[in-house]
Parts: structure tokens; sequence; C-alpha cells
């Protein structure tokens, strides 16, 4: 029998109460008291994957090893879980209506009205319980994106109240996550929200379990038992989250609420064993109390929103916290850089780091920062977009191949030294068809990519059409730049760097997606040890 129990995170009042850290911080905790536990996010938009948004609109796009182009809240998931995460983990409204037109398109509903209830929320329920059924977890918590109340939310509420009547209490909960604010004239907590939108909740048929109260200010017993009272919850399963300095405090203060505990006693299951935190808390130790500091220069076109290279500063903190050095970033954006004020704009800095991006913007930008790094012995590090402007700057300053450019900026450009891939040749539409997920590379041992990883063989996750041009291999590695890491399959280069430079290495996947707590990526961690070295010149 299929034992597993579900956990459903909801969010009331308003959006960006940190749903995503919070279902992980559970997740941690109930983790490290040894339960199997995955998170899985619905998103109630209708992209069928948010591979086709502009990170404007919801930050990064996070690439899971199957190669699914998912919400960067997927990305916090294996931060903390420490455990991939996959297609399944992240549903969309969009994913679910095709599943249902195209069964209907096949016959499969037999002649029947195909309608939201019951056959768009029978699929719901059906992506909630796949990770039940396939994945051997004791316990999956899934997060309903956007707040209680929204039209487009309706399905998923009702596909929650389902099952929490097929299950049964002891097999499902709701944990609603709402927002308490402090209205400083009146020098007061309110709760009013909380009641509203628990009232909102329950007018579809869901009655919360545990409400999580985020807030600026201790909430007190008074308090907790006002909104225990109002919302239909004991007082105990009134949980408070208060703001913290880190993400990464989340999972101790939740421990210190007891919210993992009164998860566990609704379910039935053992208290008995406490989480086991060491390396966690080792972890938040050194990230808090470093004892030296390197300012790193991101460099990118979409900075005005700073979740839209979410996994590369959290990987920037997992690296930190490694060296125990406080990483710093100087966020500068690609379209401000000039031949003429580059220097100004990145004097001082101890690293550069250029950013992953598609199109034209900025990217002479890009290949400024290039150049004034390799120009002047500062670590650099150039992800996907990022190292094929860096075969471009190399192609044009060193080589001197003036139009050197990628022909997804300049088509007919004279010297292609960044080509589209063979593969991707006859490939129009533009959802979920880029080279994507995991894909192996072996590294050339005699390297700094090597010494970085300290193994040959390598996999790491991919998202991008265009590749460096093996037609340019040999004039650039004659010229001092090299490809040291290969796919040996198809003989693609998706690593290069430049031997006589301290630290200078492009690479053509992702790193920063597969950078944990558990595991700072080890090209991170090198990185800023290369960063920590300069400083010290
Ligand atoms: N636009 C580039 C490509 O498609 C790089 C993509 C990226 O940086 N993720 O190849």
């Amino acid at each position: 029998m299929n034992n597993t129990k579900y956990v459903f995170v909801t969010g009331g009042v308003t959006s960006s109460l940190g749903k995503g850290i919070i279902a992980a911080s559970l997740a941690k905790l109930l983790q490290q008291r040894g339960f199997s536990v995955t998170i899985q996010k619905l998103d109630p938009y209708i992209n069928i994957d948010p591979g086709t948004l502009n990170p404007y609109e919801h930050g990064e796009c996070y690439v899971t090893d199957d190669g699914a182009e998912t919400d960067l809240d997927l990305g916090h998931y294996e931060r903390f879980l420490n455990i991939p995460t996959s297609q399944a983990n992240n549903v969309t409204t969009g994913r679910i209506y095709q599943s249902v037109i195209n069964k209907e398109r096949k016959g499969e509903f037999l002649g029947k009205t195909v309608q939201v209830i019951p056959h768009i929320t029978d699929e719901i329920k059906h992506r909630i319980q796949i990770l039940g059924e396939t994945g051997d977890y004791d316990i999956v918590i899934t997060e309903i994106g956007g707040t209680v109340g929204d039209i487009e939310s309706l399905p998923y509420v009702e596909s929650v109240r389902q099952m929490l009547w097929e299950k049964g209490e002891e097999n499902a909960i709701v944990i609603h996550l709402t927002l308490v604010p402090y209205l400083a004239a009146a020098g007061e907590l309110k709760t009013k929200p909380t009641q509203h939108s628990v009232k909102m909740l329950m007018q579809s048929g869901v009655s919360p379990d545990i409400l999580v109260c985020r807030t600026e200010h201790e909430i007190s017993d008074d308090i907790k038992r006002k909104l225990a009272l109002f919302c239909n919850v004991k007082k105990e399963d009134v949980i408070q989250s208060i703001d913290a300095e880190t993400i990464y405090d989340v999972p101790n203060l939740m421990l210190q609420e007891g919210l993992d505990e009164v998860v566990l006693k609704k379910f039935n299951l053992s208290t008995e064993k406490q989480p086991e935190l060491n390396v966690w808390n080792e972890f938040v130790r050194k990230h808090k109390n470093p004892t030296s500091e390197v300012e790193i220069a991101l460099i990118g076109k979409y900075i005005e929103l700073q979740d839209s290279y979410k996994s590369i500063t959290e990987a920037f903190i997992h690296a930190g916290s490694s060296n125990e050095t406080k990483v710093k970033v100087r966020w500068v954006h690609s379209e401000s850089l000039t031949p003429k004020n580059a220097e100004k704009k990145l004097k001082g800095v101890n690293g550069i780091l250029v950013a992953p991006g598609f199109g034209d913007r900025g990217i002479e930008g890009k290949i400024r920062a290039v150049r004034y790094a390799r120009e002047n012995n500062i670590p650099f590090f150039g992800i996907c977009l990022g190292m094929q402007m860096a075969v471009i700057e190399f192609s044009r300053n060193v080589l001197n191949l003036e139009n050197a450019s990628s022909t997804e900026m300049k088509k007919n450009t004279q010297h292609p030294v960044i080509n589209l891939m063979e593969s991707q040749e006859n490939v129009t539409e533009k959802g979920g068809t880029m080279r994507l997920g995991a894909w192996d590379c072996k590294l050339e041992k005699d390297s700094t990519i090597y010494n970085a990883y300290q193994t040959e063989n390598i996999s790491e996750r991919h998202r991008h059409r265009y590749e460096f041009n093996n037609d340019y291999l040999e004039q650039i590695e004659n010229a001092g730049m090299k490809a040291t890491g290969i796919n040996p399959k198809t003989g693609l280069v998706e690593v290069v760097e430049i031997p006589s430079h301290p630290w200078f290495i492009g690479v053509q996947y992702h790193p920063e997606y597969k950078s944990t707590v558990l595991k700072p990526h080890p090209l991170f961690v090198d990185f800023i040890k290369a960063a920590l070295k300069q400083s010290q010149l």
C-alpha cells in the first residue's frame, strides 16, 4: 500500500510571502528527521513552462537534470534538500490543459463533455499523486502558486479539497501562509487580512490545518489565540514566521516554532528523532561569520530584477561560506558598460562573472567586461552566453578577427565563432526546444577547471541553442585560449580557459543550478578562492 502523506501549501493576503522557502524549510526539517521528502510547485499560469518567459516576469528559469525548464522555487528545493527535482516537480495550468486537450483529441473521454470538474481537477490530482506513487516518498509537499482568491487558482484549490477528502485527515493537510502586517501608526499587528484570506479558502471548502504567519514583529500569544479562534485552527497550529536575516535561517526558525512537529503529529508520524542539522548549521555559521570579503561584478542585462540571477547569487553564498568569505556582488548593467566607462565601473572588483542571456541587448558591454578581466588578470567566470562572449572577445582582440560574433546576434557575420548547433537548424518552435538538461563533459587533466572539480568526467545542465564553432578551434587554441572540456559524444566545446591568466574560465553549461548548501559547486568555490587571492595582491 502506498502510504505517502501530502502537505499542501497555499498562500493568502499577498504574493511574495516566500511559500517556496517555507515549503523547502519544512521539507529540510522532515528530511533531517529521516523522512524522504520532495516538493512540487503548481503554477496557475497558462504558459506550458516558464522557458518562454522573460526573466523580468518571474525571475530566473531553473533547469533540472531531465531538461525541464521550471520555476525558480525548484532551485530552492534542490539547494535546501540536495536531491534533484524533475519535470514532475513543476506543473503549470498550460501543461494540465495541454494534456487534457490531447486526450480529448484522441477520444479518450468517450464522448463525455470535458469540463474543469472533473477532467481538469483529475489531471491536477494525477500530477500531484504521480510523485507519491512513483517516487517512493514518505511526504510530498505541494506548493500552490499564486494567492487564494485568484480566479486562476480555483481548480487547484478544488483539487486540494478533493484530495483532502479522498486521503483523509491523517494523510493530507493544508498549510496556509499569510501575512500579519504591523501598522506603525496604531503600533499593532493586524489579524484581519489573515481572517479574510482563511474565509476565502473556506468558501472553496478548504479549511487550513496550520497557519504560518509572516510578520516583521513577534506575534504574541494573545494574537495567536485570536488567529486560532477566528481561523478555526488550534493555537499550537499558528506558527510565526518572522523576517529572517537570510533564507538559510528559516529551517531553524521553523524548528523553534515547531512547524515540523505539528505536521508530523497530524500525520500520526513519529516525532522522536530530532532533525540532524549539524552540517546545515555549520554552513550558516560560516556564512554569517566570514573572515574575509571579495567583491564580484555580475554583468547582466536583467539586473533590475535580481531574481533573474537567483541560482548564481545563491551559489556565491554557498561558495562564500565554504571559503569563509563574504561575497559582495557589484551589479553591473551590461547595457551601461562602454569602452570609456568600463575601467571606472569595474575598478576594484576581485572577480567578474558574465551572466547567461539571450539576444543582442547589452552584448557589447559584456564583451567589454571580458576584455577588462582578461587584460587586468581579474578572475573571470563566463556562464553560457558569458562563455560565448569570452570566445568572441578573444577572437576579436587577440586573434584580430575584427567582426567575430555569434550568429545569434549577427546572422551573416564574417567570423561566426559562435554559431547555431546543427541539431537546432530545423527547429522553429521556441518552447522546450533548446539543448536542455544534463550532458556529460570530459575535462582536460592539465587545466584550471580540472583543478576545481578534481575529477575528469562531469555532468552539468544546459540551456542554449548556440555553440562554440569548431572551425575556429585550432586558431583559437594556437592563440592561447584552450578548450578544456568537451562533450565526449558530440565533440561540442563545453569549457574554454586561458592558461596564462590567473583564472579565466567560460562554461557553456550552467553550474549554478547544481550548487547546494551541502555541496557548494566546485567551480564557484574555486572562483571565489581565486578572487580571494586576487584581493590579497
Ligand atoms: N543565447 C545563448 C544561446 O542560446 C546563450 C543562452 C544562455 O545563456 N542560457 O546559446
